[in-house]
């Protein structure tokens, strides 16, 4: 097995060649480490080799590895789960970012816990696109609205949108999937005048390259850095 440190090198490459053939400035493209149930040394071990954002999906086993690894400097976190209404707290307190919103509720009590001395939450919303009835996220018909509910709050920024494409579509549709999210947020951008969303968090282990051809500008990569879960 390679090291995590050769995993990140390994994985930081696949980044800058699929940003290289698609046209696209390398750095336009953030590594998010998505380091769920792996144990806290593996992530300190990814901290150490220069890895800021890390991507967790369940609330307490974050806090834990929050806590565990606060001597790492700039440490950025994302939360990427499901959020149930009475985790919103933590999460609102701890994390910077959060990639999973698909409900006003939710959004509205993030804004509402975000401690004061914080800068905003930032906020992608979470969109369905395979049209699973057992996924997360919202239909494509009901981001706009959603979007501008977000806007609209004090300790939040809207930065963009989220989607899961089921990993078992062929390559070309999942390279469909990905072109749908991209163009969702362009039309979300033009019916926004401020604070234009940017962000378009799309693309896994298998599927990063088709994702930054199609404009990806966070990928949540978990396996290809820190093999199997356990
Ligand atoms: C687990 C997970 C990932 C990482 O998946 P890999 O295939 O291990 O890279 C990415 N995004 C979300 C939302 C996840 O839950």
């Amino acid at each position: 097995m390679n090291s995590i440190a050769e995993n990140l090198e390994k994985t930081g490459a696949r980044i800058r060649r699929a940003a290289i053939v698609a046209n696209r400035p390398p750095e336009t493209i953030t590594l998010l480490a998505v380091s769920k149930k792996q144990p806290v040394e593996r992530l300190r071990e990814a901290a150490e080799s220069g890895q800021k954002a890390f991507g967790e999906n369940y609330v307490q086993e974050a806090l834990e590895k929050m806590a565990a690894l606060s001597d790492c400097p700039d440490l950025e976190w994302h939360f990427i789960g499901p959020i149930q209404s009475n985790k919103t707290r933590d999460i609102a307190t701890h994390f910077d970012w959060v990639h999973s919103v698909d409900r006003l509720k939710i959004a509205r009590r993030l804004s509402e816990q975000r401690p004061p001395e914080r800068p905003p939450l930032n906020l992608c919303v979470q969109v369905n696109l395979d049209n699973e009835a057992t996924k997360a996220g919202i239909a494509p018909e009901q981001v706009r609205e959603l979007a501008g509910g977000i806007d609209a709050l004090p300790n939040c920024r809207l930065r963009g949108l989220m989607a899961i494409p089921d990993p078992a579509n062929p390559p070309e549709v999942q390279r469909q999937r990905f072109n749908q999210l991209a163009q969702l947020l362009d039309e979300m951008r033009t019916s926004m005048d401020n604070n234009a969303p940017d962000t378009l968090s799309m693309g896994m282990s298998g599927d990063l390259e088709d994702a930054i051809a199609e404009g990806a500008t966070i990928v949540r990569i978990g396996t290809a850095i820190f093999g199997a879960r356990e």
